[in-house]
């Protein structure tokens, strides 16, 4: 891994989550393994990931299938000879779980992040671990978020508006999310369940603090968002 690890206690572990199904993406192939541009979708994510200052510990989760690291689905993925593969569960949190129990228990920070944002700019995971590691507003965790265009509503089970929040207070947030390894191993150990990393640490009580997230770690989940990574990777500047 990159060594500019500054000491033995600190350094950088990422859990890059690639088991999810590609259905909604329309494709056979599980979502991270599906060609963005000629190569896997895992092999962009990737591509950033390895140039993550501090990065010590690199745990990829994919399905069972593909867990030998050697199936011709891996081609053009890049995958570092020192990476972990293991594998996931059929639900996110599950898949970070396994992951997550595979990070060098040296690495001080842990950073879990969603290969379907494959595009994710290396200034996203550097303000995150930056924030993590000075403890911004005492908090022991950070995620990138973006403020809300469209205003957001609650509602009940019958779809009648429940509420209206402030829209200035609202962040969408994506990934890589970042925390202190102690805190994150904490929270998954409550075996709980949540759509993101952060919701499980807070729920614990500790705070988590949202940095600047970027338009391009949006979510390759649709068709509409591979053909929309296409565009973007064919125009140079495309990544950053
Ligand atoms: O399904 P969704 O788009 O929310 O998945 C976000 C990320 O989590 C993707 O990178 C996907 O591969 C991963 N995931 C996983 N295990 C699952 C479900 C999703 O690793 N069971």
């Amino acid at each position: 891994m990159n060594d500019d690890a500054d000491t033995a206690t600190r350094g950088v572990g990422v859990v890059v989550v690639a088991a999810g199904s590609g259905s909604r993406l329309g494709a056979t192939a599980p979502k991270a393994f599906v060609p963005l541009a000629g190569r896997p979708i895992l092999g962009h994510a990737l591509d950033t990931v390895v140039r993550l200052p501090g990065l010590r510990s690199l745990v990829v989760v994919v399905p069972a299938e593909l867990a030998d690291g050697e199936a011709s689905e891996w081609e053009g993925i890049g995958l570092p000879d020192d990476a972990r593969v293991v594998t996931g569960g059929p639900e996110r949190a599950e898949s970070v779980a396994a992951g997550l129990a595979h990070v060098d228990e040296e690495c001080d920070v842990v950073l879990v992040h969603d290969a379907a944002r494959c595009l994710t700019p290396l200034a996203v995971f550097e303000r995150v671990v930056e924030a993590v590691r000075a403890g911004t507003a005492g908090a022991a965790g950070a995620v990138p978020g973006m403020p809300v265009v469209d205003t957001v509503k609650t509602v009940d089970a019958q779809g009648v508006i429940t509420g209206t929040p402030e829209r200035a207070a609202l962040r969408a947030v994506q990934t890589p999310q970042g925390f202190r390894r102690d805190v994150l191993v904490e929270a998954y150990r409550s075996g709980q369940v949540a759509t993101d990393d952060a919701a499980l640490v807070e729920r614990m009580g500790h705070k988590v603090l949202v940095v600047e997230g970027d338009q391009l770690a949006f979510k390759v989940t649709l068709p509409a968002d591979l053909d929309h990574a296409e565009r973007l990777l064919a125009t140079a500047g495309g990544r950053s």
